[in-house]
């Protein structure tokens, strides 16, 4: 080995003894989802660079210095998908889903973004996410919101808020971007770089600075909800009615913005007080420009994104996941002679039992360190060939997790022996 082979920062492993945890995040999403109406759809993970740049929008984030672009063979710019969002649009243009339907949509998978690797903040992350489209009534809101609440009940995590904010019409947001602009200036001193730089192309944004520095000009600054249109002032009052109705507590926070151009109306973000500064779990919103600002007929949309790394880290804290089921049974051939014979019986318990995991081979060795290894399994018993019984059709069953005494047994008998396995 010349080189060393080192890992990328901020692309993570997920290794095994968390996998039952993010199996469990995801099996919870697709569950909820699906019970609700949604259906899953599968997206490519590179895009034309274009379809980011034009939806998500030139001065955010991600766009000015997240995306992971490269120009491909062709001399094509891709892109690796930053979020979900844009891409799921594009399938449902092109693929004709929004022709005289109103499709729900979720997806899940790998996301990434060129950012600082930090805690809760990596270059690959994952995301599920689901989009509605064709419904513009807050209904169709309330009953998101409620779905995501539900899915993160489900996960078992207490103690996350939901903040609320109608962002109103892009007239609306026009009207205070330029109080805000006049806000902002007047307490020019204490706006950092990033602040400094977007206060002409995207000032709403500083709003949703995490520089504790800016935390006093932010609190001063005038109010959105002043600023708002009667529609969706009448939008934001029926969504929170129906919330109340629903029984789902939310702080309204005239202060959330999303950092990405194509929301407007209502967003929403869930919260959470535990991760530190990263604490939004899930995030969402109407877009309801987007479609036809990628070339379709105007068509509302809603959705939301989570985020699953963070997830995993609340649900490993809570304990919420079941934990992965281990092996019921360990089959150990004490005689390097009875190998080829017992992985035919291993097949043959396998093929009777479809239910039944079985670990085979167990390593070779003396009894004592396979029974050892056995053990490290997890296995509820240690099924033992040796010589003796094997020539009188026989096999030993050892229990690994109790102080009964061994015994032998027919080797017919096993199906019989590990059938109070099978709900274990
Ligand atoms: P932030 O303000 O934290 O940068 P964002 O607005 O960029 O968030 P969204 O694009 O709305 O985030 O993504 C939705 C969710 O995806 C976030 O709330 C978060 O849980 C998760 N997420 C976003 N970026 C990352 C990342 N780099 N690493 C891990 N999770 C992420
Ligand atoms: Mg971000």
């Amino acid at each position: 080995m010349g080189t060393s082979i080192q890992n990328i920062r901020g692309f993570s492993d997920v290794l095994p003894d968390e996998g039952p945890i993010w199996r469990f995040v995801e099996d919870t999403f697709r569950h909820e989802l699906e019970r609700y109406g949604y259906a899953e759809i599968r997206l490519p993970i590179v895009e034309k660079t274009e379809l980011f740049s034009r939806s998500i929008g030139e001065v955010t984030d991600i766009v000015e210095k997240e995306m992971y672009t490269f120009t491909d063979r062709n001399g094509d710019s891709l892109t690796l998908r930053p979020e979900g969002t844009a891409g799921c649009v594009r399938a449902a243009l092109q693929r004709g889903l929004l022709h005289n339907a109103r499709p729900r949509l979720w997806y899940a998978g790998p996301m990434f973004r060129h950012e600082r690797p930090q805690k809760g903040r990596y270059r690959q992350f994952h995301q599920v996410g689901a989009e509605a489209f064709g419904v513009s009534g807050p209904e169709l809101d309330a009953e998101l919101i409620l779905l995501s609440g539900r899915i993160l009940r489900a996960l078992g995590i207490d103690g996350l808020r939901l903040e609320l904010n109608n962002l109103g019409t892009i007239e609306a947001r026009r009207r205070y971007r330029a109080a805000l602009i006049e806000h902002l200036q007047a307490h020019e001193g204490w706006l950092d770089d990033d602040a400094r730089r977007r206060l002409h192309t995207n000032p709403l944004r500083i709003l949703d600075t995490k520089n504790p520095q800016m935390a006093e000009v932010i609190r001063t600054a005038p109010d959105l909800g002043d600023y708002l249109d009667e529609t969706s002032r009448q939008h934001f009052h029926d969504l929170r009615a129906m919330l109340d109705a629903a029984g789902q507590p939310y702080t309204a926070n005239s202060r959330l913005v999303r950092g990405l151009d194509y929301y407007g109306g209502t967003v929403f973000e869930w919260i959470s007080d535990s991760l530190g500064a990263q604490g939004t779990v899930l995030a969402g919103g109407r877009y309801d420009i987007l479609v036809e600002m990628m070339g379709g007929r105007p068509t509302p949309a809603i959705g939301f994104a989570a985020g699953l790394e963070r997830l995993v880290a609340l649900v490993e804290a809570a304990g919420s996941a079941p934990a992965a089921p281990s092996v019921h049974a360990a089959l150990v051939a004490v005689d390097e002679d009875l190998q080829a014979d017992t992985v035919a019986l291993a097949e043959s318990l396998r093929d009777r039992l479809p239910w039944l995991r079985l670990q085979l081979p167990i390593g070779g060795g003396s009894m004592k360190s396979q029974l050892r290894r056995a053990d490290r399994s997890g296995a509820a018993l240690a099924l033992i060939r040796g010589a003796e019984e094997s020539a009188a059709g026989e096999i030993i069953i050892k229990d690994l997790r109790g102080d009964a005494e061994q015994y032998a047994v027919a080797i017919e008998r096993l199906p019989e022996i590990l059938s109070p396995l099978e709900s274990t």
